[in-house]
């Protein structure tokens, strides 16, 4: 089976998270302690470290995402209702502006006849929602998430129960990814072909590598 990631590589998250970002900076005028210009920035890098959180399994969903939210308005004493309901405001308008890289339905139309499959550590209600939104959904069989097995990439177990799911040795699944460590390294150790999705067009690590999904078709075939 030949397994995708989500965000970076089918759909853009960061565009959409950094224009939703500036949204939410507007929605609570100063009340965050961010210019305006960092804000994009500094969220992001607050959403990966408690996400990363989550991934490894120290945090549910939902505490990463109040933590998220009380550290981005520097209020630890936030309580949940409020922390839940301002991290909502974000959310509305982050789903409602991710869309799937231009290459994303070429490339999966390019694949037709292989089975395909998800390995995300995204929410499972909000990347099916995702998929869903950019039609692409109809094209997966199986899809794992990180909340499916407790622990996200690069842990192996998430990459071992999609190959389960799939019925397939990892020597003969691929997997397709953006990110270096989350990805590739883990997938390529389990005996996966795991091949980077490096846009920007550098890559430190041996072939496989593509710099648009629309090369991933003549790789497979
Ligand atoms: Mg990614």
């Amino acid at each position: 089976m030949i397994f995708f990631d989500i965000d970076g590589t089918l759909i853009d998250h960061a565009s959409a998270s950094a224009a939703a970002s500036l949204s939410f900076f507007d929605h609570f005028p100063g009340a965050i302690p961010f210019s305006r210009e960092q804000f994009p920035a500094a969220w992001e890098e607050i959403l990966n470290k408690h996400f990363n959180r989550f991934c490894r399994g120290e945090v549910s969903l939902w505490e990463q995402r109040r933590a998220r939210t009380r550290e981005v308005f520097a209020a630890p004493e936030m309580d949940e209702k409020e922390a839940d309901a301002r991290y909502r405001v974000f959310i509305r308008d982050y789903e409602t502006l991710t869309r799937a890289f231009d290459d994303a339905e070429p490339c999966l139309q390019s694949l037709a006849g292989e089975r395909l499959g998800i390995i995300s550590n995204g929410a499972r209600e909000q990347q099916i929602g995702k998929l869903q939104r950019a039609g692409l959904l109809h094209y997966f069989s199986v899809m794992v998430y990180s909340e499916d097995v407790g622990l996200g990439k690069p842990s192996a177990s998430i990459f071992l129960e999609a190959c389960r799911r799939a019925g397939d040795a990892s020597e003969r699944c691929v997997h397709i990814g953006d990110d270096l460590e989350a990805d590739v390294v883990p997938s390529r150790a389990l005996g996966m072909r795991g091949i980077h999705l490096s846009r920007a067009g550098k890559s430190p690590v041996g072939p496989p590598v593509i710099s648009t999904l629309r090369n991933l078709p003549a790789l497979i075939h």
